[in-house]
Parts: C-alpha cells; structure tokens; sequence
C-alpha cells in the first residue's frame, strides 16, 4: 500500500510521522473514514464538512481545500488501485515542541492511508449481530465533544476492551442511550423508528443522517431523542450504521433478542442500497483512471 503523507506518497514501511507530532503525543487531531464504491467516495462532500467540523471545534486549520482534498483522495486510491475501499483521512495540528499552546504549532500534518474493502459476512446482515451495553460512559459533551471526530479515541478504546461483542453500546452521563464504540443506534418501537438526538452526546452519523432521511421520506415516523436503556430492550427491531457497515439488524442486545432483521430494518436496509446506486450514477465525479498516478 501506497501512504499519501503531506502531499508525497511513502510505502508502508516509509510511512512514518514525528514522535514530536501532537496527534501521536496529544490524540490532537480529527479524521473521517470514508468508503469508496466502484472508484467513487460516498458522500465525500459530506465528510470534508464533518472534517471542517470537528477541526473547528478544536481550533485547527484545515489549510486544503475541498478540491485540494478531493485530489489527494483519488490520487490515493489510484495508486493504489483501489476501487472498493476504506479510506481514512488523518488532520494533527503537527509537529511542534512539547507544551499544550497550540500556537507552538504551525503546520498540520495530512495523511491518508487507504484499504481494500473487505465486506462483513452475509449473514450478518441476514441474521444480524450480538451486541452488549458497555459500563463506560460515552464522554461528556463538555469534556471531549463526541460531535468532534478526534483522534483522542481512548473513551471508544476502552468501552470494548478484551470484548467479544460486535459493538458496544455507552450511556451518557445522565443515563441516556448515546451510540457504540464506531457507530450509531438506531431501534424501531410500534413501527416509529428513534434514534439518540445529537444532544444526547454522540457523533452525528452520516449514514444515520441518511437513515433517519430515507424513514421520513417514506413515512416512517422517525424521532431523534432522549432514550433510555430500557427502550432500547424493549425494542422490536435494533440496528446500527456506520460508513463501513452501512445497516446492520442487531439481533441480541444483552440477553434481550430481537427478531433479526426486522420489517423496517429490511425496509431502511435496501432503501439505502438504492441510494448508493443512485448516487453513484448521478455524482459528478472524478472519473476513475487506473493507469494515471500509477508510477508515484
Ligand atoms: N459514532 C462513532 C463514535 C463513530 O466512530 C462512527 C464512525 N465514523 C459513527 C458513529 C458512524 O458515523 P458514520 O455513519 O459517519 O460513519
């Protein structure tokens, strides 16, 4: 694999940042991982705002533009020649001397480092996965804002250390469901579909942003709000999504089993491949070149 690092490309073996750069010596930095279908990044423009976001929020300057970024993408899965794959695209405030003043740092360090998708078996889709509540407590919008996607990851670490669960899911501080370690929950109560509202501490999902888009576009009555543990075991239908994932029937939570994949799940399940379909026709994108960027 070919690692795109500050606009040069390094092997594997090369690929090596500072030990004075703050995102290995802080967790200061943010990321995004992103898919790509058939040589096309889903939802790109998406993740460069969610990317902007969280840099905002941390104060560090995202000095690429869009189409900066988009290039550096590409080119990435060109030379690597990937169509189908994971992406993810690092942002740390760079290498500076020891000492928390951000001004002491002035240029950020980009990496991209991308893989060949490889999709989770069928049957976890068709028979769903088991998942368990974590003891953890999902961090604290006013101590590390889980609206920012940090490269401090420790919370989401340790909520599924030595676990043998697919996913695990952590409360807030206040005892409300917020989302798992690498994704987002959603569950279906009575045919209403309801997911943690952002203020419940989590990270606002695309592919839930979608989710919870595609359920009012067709009907399905869909909430953002406060829930409980106890609603989520009450549950007639759970899933989860993320970018990697995409849908995904949980059908044990605990000890509580659910009927796996449930009638909306399936429902919200195809609408999304649909989407993805459609989108990727009609994106006006880069169109993929095998051979361009190969020799770098
Ligand atoms: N929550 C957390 C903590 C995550 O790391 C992710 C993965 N990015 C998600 C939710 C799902 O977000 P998305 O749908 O944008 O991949």
């Amino acid at each position: 694999m070919k690692i795109f690092i500050n606009n040069r490309f390094y092997t594997e073996d090369r690929a090596k940042v500072s030990v004075f750069d703050r995102g290995l010596l802080y967790g200061d930095g943010v990321y995004e991982t992103m898919r790509s279908y058939n040589g096309r990044i889903f939802m790109l423009g998406e993740h460069l705002r969610r990317l902007r976001k969280s840099a905002e929020l941390i104060d560090l300057k995202i000095i690429w533009s869009d189409k900066n970024l988009t290039d550096f993408l590409y080119r990435t899965l060109r030379a690597n020649k990937l169509k189908s794959a994971y992406i993810r695209l690092t942002v740390t405030r760079g290498i500076g001397p020891i000492g928390l003043d951000i001004k002491l740092c002035k240029n950020p360090t980009l990496m991209i480092i991308t893989k060949k998708f490889i999709p989770y078996p069928d049957n976890y889709y068709t028979k769903g996965v088991k998942i368990c509540m974590s003891e953890i407590r999902r961090n604290h919008p006013l101590c590390i804002d889980p609206q920012i996607k940090s490269l401090n990851f420790l919370n989401n670490i340790i909520a599924r250390l030595h676990g043998k669960y697919f996913e695990y899911i952590m409360l807030n501080l206040n005892g409300y469901v917020t989302e798992g370690t690498v994704s987002n929950i959603f569950l279906v109560k009575d045919s209403v579909l309801l997911t943690p509202s952002i203020e419940s501490g989590i990270l606002p999902g695309i592919t839930r942003e979608i989710v919870i888009s595609l359920a009012r576009k067709n009907n399905i009555k869909t909430l953002e709000t406060l829930i409980k543990p106890e609603q989520l075991c009450s549950a007639d239908e759970c899933f989860l999504t993320n970018t990697s994932i995409e849908i995904l029937p949980v059908k044990k939570i605990d000890t509580r089993q659910f009927s796996s994949p449930g009638k909306i799940t399936q429902f919200v399940q195809s609408e999304f491949k649909n989407l993805v379909r459609r989108k990727l026709d009609k994106d006006k994108v880069i169109l993929y070149n095998m051979t361009k960027d190969s020799s770098t």
